[in-house]
């Protein structure tokens, strides 16, 4: 999996409803991002992995075994799971909502920790699924409010579930160009009201980071500029809900 990608495209392995024993498998061949959508199991995976590190410091092991797991979470989070998560991550990828942005600073301020984020932007047309829409991410830039236990990497999205390929360019296109919309307003862009000034408040983000593209539609993805795909069941099988 990991060969057919560009080298600039980082594999998440999305492990959620797979056993430990999946992830260690895959950690085996050498992946080191894994990512969950659901609190608890995230949680139960954190303990899980420190537990058998325990075992192998125990036992003799040395070197950096199952320290070096980066856990990302990628699904619907609840201001009130934050501390479930956010003390174990090294990126949340699903921030959906600027209500979500301030809670995550203010459990930031609170705990001593930056957390890097993405965030999530609504660019399918199935209109169930969650995200900033143009006009909440154009209040969030234009708002020139600091955040310094929160700093932005970039945007994540969805497409369209659907088998038609030029549906699925279309919406990786917009996430695209939302991501271009926040990498220029932090950059000094002319066009721009208020450009340059998020970057003055918020001088330790660095956008690089666009995380489009699935089991199904990851080729899609690459084409149109993704830094990062999140596979889980070209890589672990079908999952068992
Ligand atoms: C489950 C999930 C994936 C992985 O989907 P596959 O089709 O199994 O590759 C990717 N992103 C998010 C946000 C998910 O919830």
């Amino acid at each position: 999996m990991k060969g057919e990608l560009p080298a600039t495209v980082k594999l998440v392995a999305v492990s959620k409803f797979h056993p430990f024993e999946s992830i260690l498998e895959a950690y085996s061949a050498g992946q080191r991002i894994f990512a969950e959508s659901r609190p608890q199991e995230l949680a139960a995976k954190v303990a899980e992995a420190a537990r058998l590190r325990q075992e192998y410091l125990a036992a003799g092991g040395t070197g950096d075994y199952l320290n070096d797991i980066q856990w990302h979470f990628i699904g619907h989070l609840q201001t009130n799971k934050l501390k479930m998560v956010l003390p174990y991550v090294a990126l949340v990828q699903s921030v959906d909502s600027l209500h979500l942005v301030e809670a995550i600073e203010r459990w930031g301020n609170q705990n001593g920790k930056v957390t890097d984020i993405l965030l999530e932007c609504h660019v399918s047309s199935d209109q169930s699924k969650q995200g900033f829409s143009n006009e909440e991410l154009l209040d969030f830039l234009s708002s020139g409010t600091e955040y310094p236990h929160v700093h932005v990497r970039g945007v994540m999205g969805m497409a369209t579930l659907t088998d038609d390929e030029e549906v699925i360019r279309d919406d990786f296109r917009r996430l695209a160009e939302k991501f271009d919309l926040l990498h220029d307003w932090i950059g000094e862009s002319p066009n721009l009201p208020h450009a340059g000034q998020l970057e003055k408040e918020n001088s330790h983000w660095d956008v690089s980071e666009i995380s489009m593209g699935m089991s199904d539609d990851y080729h899609i993805a690459v084409e149109e500029g993704s830094t990062m795909v999140r596979i889980g069941s070209m890589i672990f099988g079908a999952r068992q809900y």
